[in-house]
């Protein structure tokens, strides 16, 4: 994709994460990866003035240039992609249920087969950290671990694929499960799947042809 196309997306991906109900406010920023840096969406820039032009191209030293900032969060962006080849695309927001199990700093267990969307049998939560810090990057990184999303202590979610379709997908079928996991607290706590039936889950979406397939399947 150009990087006019890949701005316009990065537009049309804020905007559809508002129109989808995940979003809160402005507090939400995606990233792309383009060439050895990435476009990520501007800081302090109301949805409805979002344009391409606003869209920040920073490097992979953390530099950018023009008249807009990067988002508060542009380090998680790069560190995911840097240290992520199999990735192309970030997406974090701050979504109610996501949010509310993150600042009771808990994991999302296998209630629901949809868990292995993000990877594995659980979606961590990344260790509390002020927000737009390195130590808040790093935390990310660790509960990304073999996963495509995760929850951030007191804050949000956050969500990677291969691009920014499969990686608003992800962020809205997490908050699906959190707000699953939640109700499901509230009559009595969930039955959980076990580790095998995560594995064999695994499997299936792998024969899908996984990251892709299983987004068209299951939407
Ligand atoms: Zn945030």
């Amino acid at each position: 994709m150009n990087e006019q196309a890949l701005r316009e997306t990065v537009v049309d991906t804020c905007r559809r994460m508002n129109a989808l109900g995940i979003n809160q406010g402005t507090s939400g920023n995606v990233s792309a990866r383009h060439g050895t840096g990435m476009l990520v969406s501007p800081s302090g820039v109301p949805y409805d003035r979002l344009g391409p032009e606003t869209v920040v191209r920073v490097d992979a030293d953390g530099s950018w240039g023009g008249e807009f900032r990067p988002s508060s969060e542009w380090r998680i962006h790069r560190d995911l992609l840097r240290e992520r080849s199999d990735i192309n695309a970030v997406v974090h927001a701050h979504p109610v249920y996501c949010t509310v199990l993150a600042i009771r700093r808990m994991e999302i267990p296998p209630l629901h087969y949809m868990i292995a969307a993000a990877g594995g049998s659980n979606i961590r939560c990344a260790n509390y950290a002020t927000f737009g810090t390195a130590e808040l990057s790093e935390n990310v990184l660790q509960a990304m671990r073999g996963r495509d999303a995760c929850l951030l202590a007191n804050h949000g979610v956050l969500a990677v694929g291969h691009d920014l379709e499969r990686a608003l997908w992800l962020a809205v079928e997490v908050e699906a499960l959190a707000r699953q996991y939640v109700l499901s607290l509230q009559i009595g706590g969930p039955t959980l799947l076990t580790n095998e039936e995560i594995e064999r889950v695994l499997a299936k979406f792998s024969d899908y042809g996984h990251r892709r397939a299983d987004a068209r399947h299951e939407r």
